[in-house]
């Protein structure tokens, strides 16, 4: 079996002086690519600031015969994301990969509580964070016709009862993502997004003490590396795509569509008449993009927008 490495390639791991984000600079750098260690150094909701994470991982990194080097800007300001870009140019001369993992979180109010500042310090690293990233490194990525990206959303993304600002920036990372994998595809930049789940100092703050010790047993960061990698190598074979990972489990997560119901003119009591339909009309079909869905609304998109390149039968792969 060839080894995956990352001879000559720079790559970019923010939020890398901590958990995740740490445990990913750290492999990467192991199979050779030179890695910019950005970390601000917060707590899990951003205030205070250190060196110390970064310069720490990047020590770890030198200790084993590794390229690295420490940066420790904001993602959450646009100029931090500039610097971060320049700072891997200015030292290495190229961008190949960036993992956008820098994040927040802790345990929030009930929603009718959440105040602006909070819901906007979540916008600013999460959302914020990756536009500021990549919107320099694109520029770089898109100059050498390469680039690998993977965005870091969270399975909360699909809904959990007692969080709101992270799910909902982690669910517009994947709109994001997936747009960019499209926008990508002519330039040889690919970008997928990963779901992890590890014990690290965020998630030890789930209050029920249970689940708690159960991802410090289960989940190890070192555990969702490995896919990590395997989502920033040059012969990975997919864009567009989300992965959930963790404790040793990798898979595909789905959007679908089903065509549903069809009506010449629809009343709310014909649709409740046919609400069967709307739920379960015909088979899932997995929507890469969103005009596979447009399809489904009507056959003349096609004929419009030409032929539907996003879409694959739920279970064909
Ligand atoms: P962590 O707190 O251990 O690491 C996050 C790191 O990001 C910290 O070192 C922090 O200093 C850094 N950071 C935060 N804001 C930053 C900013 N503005 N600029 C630069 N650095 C910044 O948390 P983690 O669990 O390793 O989380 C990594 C990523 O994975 C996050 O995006 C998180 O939302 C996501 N995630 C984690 C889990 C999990 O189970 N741990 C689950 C789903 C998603």
């Amino acid at each position: 079996m060839t080894e995956i490495r990352f001879d000559d390639r720079v790559a970019i791991v923010t939020g890398a002086g901590n958990g995740l984000g740490r445990e990913y600079a750290i492999l990467l750098a192991a199979r050779g690519a030179r890695v910019l260690v950005n970390d601000y150094g917060g707590n899990t909701m951003g205030s205070g600031r250190s060196e110390g994470p970064a310069r720490d991982v990047v020590a770890e990194i030198e200790g084993s015969g590794g390229v690295a080097a420490a940066s420790t800007d904001s993602v959450a300001e646009s100029a931090g994301g500039a610097a971060i870009v320049a700072a891997a140019l200015d030292r290495w001369g190229r961008v190949d990969i960036v993992v956008n993992n820098a994040g927040i979180a802790d345990v929030g109010p009930a929603f009718e509580d959440l105040d602006d500042d909070r819901i906007h310090a979540f916008i600013e690293t999460h959302l914020f964070g990756a536009f500021n990233v990549l919107r320099p490194a694109w520029r770089a990525m898109r100059e050498r016709g390469y680039g690998r990206i993977v965005n870091t959303s969270s399975n909360t993304a699909l809904g959990i009862a007692n969080a709101f600002d992270y799910p909902a920036v982690k669910a517009g990372l994947i709109g994001l993502s997936r747009s960019l994998a499209l926008h990508g595809a002519s330039l040889g930049i690919k970008v997928n997004v990963i779901m992890p789940l590890a014990a690290t100092r965020m998630s030890a703050q789930v209050a029920d003490p249970k689940v708690r010790k159960w991802i410090a047993e289960t989940f190890p960061p070192r555990k969702v590396a490995p896919l990590l990698a395997w989502l920033c190598h040059e012969s990975v074979p997919v864009s567009g795509e989300i992965f959930s990972c963790g404790g040793g489990r990798a898979a595909r997560v789905m959007t679908t569509v089903i065509p549903g119901l069809k009506q010449d003119e629809p009343t709310p009591e014909s649709i409740r008449e046919q609400w069967e339909v709307v739920m379960s009309g015909g088979d899932p079909v997995v929507a890469l993009d969103g005009s596979v869905d447009a399809q489904m609304m009507d056959d003349g998109f096609a004929s419009i927008a030409g032929s539907s390149v996003g879409s694959e039968r739920s279970g064909s792969s």
